[in-house]
């Protein structure tokens, strides 16, 4: 909900990442404005490998402070908006990324990477999916009888992210029975 009034929104409506970057001061760079990236790793990244990666900021910042985030711009809005919300929700949190991973080990040498530890991955991906779709409305939109597509929808994120707060705010029975009060013709 902090999140949330950061973006300044009213309780049901969307919530945009791309606002709330700012404040995490965190600079979105669309790919293609990368320059120097080779092809090779144009290839793997939007190719062969863009399914094995949804987004990432570097660990160096900016001297202005702020750090590069950038997106696999082939996950289309829906998926980009919870990758990004996620990587809000880790400079909100403080997460400090902890181990340092060999990602890739061309002829040149080595290319690192550092990750955040799974729990913090967690904590990240949890609360940024709870500002994305609040309890609140979520609840609201169930006994509505509003189906998860519906929701997702208006939410701009996935069916996925929706069954999952569904589920993890323990009102996926109530989401169910209210479906199936949909689906009976009333007499
Ligand atoms: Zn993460």
């Amino acid at each position: 909900m902090g999140l949330r009034d950061f973006a300044r929104l009213r309780r049901d409506a969307p919530l945009n990442p791309f606002d709330l970057a700012r404040f995490a001061n965190l600079f979105v760079v669309d790919i293609e404005r990368i320059k120097g990236l080779s092809s090779q790793s144009r290839e793997l990244l939007l190719g062969s490998a863009s399914g094995e990666w949804s987004g990432g900021a570097c660990s160096r910042p900016l001297p202005d402070g702020r750090r590069i985030v950038v997106l696999n711009p082939n996950h289309g809005p829906a998926r980009t908006n919870a990758t990004l919300m996620e990587e809000i929700c880790h400079v909100f949190l403080g997460h400090k990324p902890n181990r340092l991973a060999v990602i890739a080990d061309e002829k040149r040498g080595q290319i690192l990477a550092r990750d955040y530890r799974k729990l913090d991955e967690e904590a990240a991906y949890g609360i940024g999916a709870a500002a994305l779709v609040p309890f609140a409305a979520l609840r609201r939109a169930v006994l509505e009888g509003k189906s998860a597509a519906d929701v997702a929808r208006h939410f701009r994120v996935s069916r996925d992210l929706i069954e999952y707060r569904l589920k993890v705010t323990h009102l996926w029975s109530t989401y169910k029975s209210a479906q199936l009060e949909q689906s009976v013709p009333r007499a």
